[in-house]
């Protein structure tokens, strides 16, 4: 019988030792329906999931539902919005009591005096001329002068077809500012002209990707296997879409049959009542979804199915690392 220990040599076995004792169980919540920039191409307004619901204005409605989120086995917050900054008290419930990672466009600081290790992850679109079309504005400018040199702060890079060609400033800009970068894809849910993948487009971008963290092992904070897996839409022969997505919201999952998914995951709206379907947008054809988180958890709830080659297995290790890393719970 092919085990875990028969693939791997000592120095994959210890890595693999060290995120098999994790057992991270996320959720992902709506802090506010308001953001301070409107991008085309956001997943959230363009689904409608700002008007789902109304937001919950008493904080201390906020702390007793997240006590219970606690106690149905939540060990991870991941918040997003709208902008999570524009409610720092929301925020604060959450960071107060346990791991929580705050998805931000950058432009309003996060005060370090009152989270002084949150983690944030900031949005950035591509350059100044992709930025200024699909956001209005570049943030980059604001964003990186509000954390640069912050440990506790990296980029969520969210590549166009139009960076084709153009990632490597980019990275660069961020090594320069001294923070480090995660690389995902654009899903152009508003079908913004020139913005959608073509095939040869997604090879081109997958050698990129390859490309920037070869030269820049230490900004970059990704994995080859990953890069294949998003690019591609395929696992080990699989595809990627709704029968085999894993971030779809628990108590609302009937698919059958149930594919591997992501344990107690729920997206809660900001009324902490109603759930979104999924992590990302509530109407987007998954047949299209370029997800990154969707398909880095697609990987890592599929572990038996990769222990087949040591290959496998070792790419397994390195996507959970990968997202271990993302959410600080073990170091970059
Ligand atoms: S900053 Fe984020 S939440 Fe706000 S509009 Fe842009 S993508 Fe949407
Ligand atoms: S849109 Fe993406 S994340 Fe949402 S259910 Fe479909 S495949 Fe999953």
């Amino acid at each position: 019988m092919i085990t875990v220990s028969s693939l791997l040599d000592a120095h994959w076995y210890e890595r693999y030792k060290t995120i098999s004792k994790l057992n991270i169980r996320s959720s992902i919540y709506d802090v506010t329906n308001r953001c301070n920039l409107r991008c085309k191409g956001c997943f959230f307004f363009s689904s409608g999931e700002h008007q789902v619901a109304d937001e919950e204005n008493d904080l201390a409605q906020w702390h007793q539902f997240i006590d219970r989120e606690m106690a149905r086995g939540v060990n991870l917050a991941i918040l997003i919005g709208g902008e999570p900054t524009l409610c720092l008290d929301r925020v604060e419930a959450f960071y107060k009591k346990l791991p929580t990672f705050c998805a931000t466009n950058g432009l309003i600081k996060v005060p370090r005096d009152r989270f002084p290790d949150l983690m944030v992850g900031i949005s950035l679109w591509g350059d100044s001329a992709d930025e200024t079309v699909l956001r209005g504005k570049d943030t980059f400018k604001i964003s990186s002068a509000n954390y640069q040199g912050d440990p506790n702060a990296y980029y969520l890079y969210t590549i166009t077809p139009k960076q084709l060609g153009k990632t490597e400033a980019i990275i660069a800009k961020i090594r320069d500012v001294g923070l480090k970068v995660h690389m995902q894809l654009l899903s152009n849910d508003e079908g913004v002209d020139g913005f959608s993948w073509q095939p040869d487009e997604l090879v081109a971008v997958r050698e990129e990707m390859d490309a920037m963290l070869d030269r820049y092992p230490e900004t970059v904070i990704s994995c080859k296997y990953y890069h294949e897996v998003i690019t591609s839409g395929t696992m080990l022969g699989r595809r990627f879409g709704w029968m085999e997505c894993p971030s779809v919201t628990e108590p609302l999952d009937r698919r059958q049959p149930q594919p591997k998914r992501l344990i107690g995951f729920i997206r809660w709206s900001s009324n902490l009542r109603a759930m979104h379907r999924c992590c990302t947008s509530e109407t987007r054809d998954c047949a299209t979804c370029k997800d990154g988180a969707a398909h880095m958890s697609w990987v890592m709830v599929n572990k038996r199915a990769h222990i087949k080659t040591a290959k496998d297995l070792q790419n397994w290790i390195e996507v959970y690392e990968m997202f271990a890393k993302l959410y600080r719970f073990i170091p970059w």
